[in-house]
């Protein structure tokens, strides 16, 4: 856990095997974008979601006809799953019924107070937290003209009483919208009403480049205010991207451990034209993952290797990191570990170099490089 970070106390609610709230690690969520009908192709997405980083994965149930592939996918998931339902009661109630972890679905949007009971007394009896989630387009439009922070968390709460007037706490609350500081703002005032774990995002975020840096700031800002308890980044195109950002952004705030990590310069005129930095150090994480990523897990070690475009900056800029790598002349490339020389070899062999090299150090800890996080 980073130390810089005071993250606010909040329930922990039971997700499956997954815990969010409390002391529990920030969790990574997203959502499958396929009709529930295509039991096969969700199965196959969650399990590539889970590879990515997701913990849970949320579906969008549209009607009664969904409640059977559902509950086919949730035998298949490898990881707990989140039924996302509007309006129906009774959906609710069969979603759970089939097994589902966890239920969103907003309170005032259910109904007569019957049917509110029905869900809460179906989501207590098997432990099911319900997630109440509003966004710009779910605030309560007979109140509020316009989304604000204000009218966001009126409306949430709005919802959120609605469970507690049921004696039901067993609450994830989220609250997005398209805008950065909006969001912010929101989820901020929402954290010193309640104690209720808070699912962070930004909503409508776009795709790309856009969407991550987007994400990026609205997530890391949260959390290192100490706020959010599970994060969705919501992208447009194939949700293992929303997986991949959501785990970078934790590894970056050292809220997720990451076995192996890569600094590598943006390079510059010193670089020679043969050095293709970029593909070095993707090929280089990749092969470093593959072969000791499980090992360093199973050591809570951490390996910092360099790749740098040059000799003459690189070792010294990367003098901290276990290993590097950096560019020389005449498709050379010097390996180094800790700043220091250990040979030169060429640019073809470079990775492979290196992975002996680390192989060496990590089966004799004695030798230079390496490090306890
Ligand atoms: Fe340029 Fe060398 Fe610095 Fe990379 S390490 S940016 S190549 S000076």
């Amino acid at each position: 856990m980073n130390s810089y970070i005071k993250r606010k106390k909040t329930r922990k609610v039971q997700v499956g095997n997954i815990s969010i709230g409390g002391d529990s690690p920030i969790v990574v969520q997203s959502m499958t974008n396929i009709p529930i009908e295509d039991v096969n192709r969700n199965i196959a997405q969650i399990e590539n979601l889970k590879k990515n980083g997701a913990e849970i994965v949320r579906l969008a149930i549209r009607n009664e006809k969904g409640i059977e592939p559902l509950s086919k996918i949730i035998k298949a998931s490898p990881i707990p799953l989140v039924a996302d339902i509007h309006f129906d009661y009774k959906l609710a109630i069969a979603a759970i019924d089939a097994g589902i972890s966890k239920i969103r679905i907003n309170p005032g949007n259910i109904g007569d107070e019957y049917k509110v009971k029905e869900v809460v007394k179906a989501a207590s009896v098997n432990n099911i937290p319900i997630r109440i989630g509003v966004n710009g387009g779910s605030i309560n439009r007979k109140k509020y003209s316009h989304v604000t922070p204000e009218s966001l968390v009126d409306s949430a709460m709005e919802n959120i009483k609605i469970l507690e007037d049921n004696n039901f706490n067993n609450i994830v609350v989220s609250i997005k919208c398209s805008d950065i500081f909006d969001t912010v703002e929101a989820n901020r005032m929402m954290s010193e009403m309640r104690d209720y774990p808070i699912h962070i995002g930004l909503t409508e975020a776009g795709y790309g480049l856009s969407c991550i840096v987007q994400s990026s700031i609205v997530i890391g800002h949260m959390l290192m205010s100490g706020i959010g308890d599970t994060i969705r980044v919501s992208m447009t195109g194939d949700p293992v991207n929303e997986a991949v950002t959501g785990t970078k952004i934790l590894e970056s705030l050292n809220l997720k451990f990451s076995p192996v990590r890569i600094i590598s310069c943006p390079t510059c005129g010193r670089t020679a034209d043969d050095i293709d930095l970029l593909s070095i150090a993707q090929e280089t994480e990749r092969e470093l993952t593959q072969n000791f990523g499980e090992i360093l897990i199973l050591r809570n070690e951490k390996l910092t290797v360099a790749v740098m475009g040059c000799e003459v900056n690189g070792p010294g800029e990367a003098a901290e990191a276990d290993f590097g790598l950096a560019g020389g002349q005449n498709g050379r490339i010097l390996l180094f570990a800790k700043g220091e020389r250990i040979k030169t070899v060429a640019v073809k062999d470079a990775v492979k170099e290196l992975i002996a090299a680390v192989r060496e150090k990590l089966i004799s800890p004695s030798t230079p490089g390496g490090g306890k996080e």
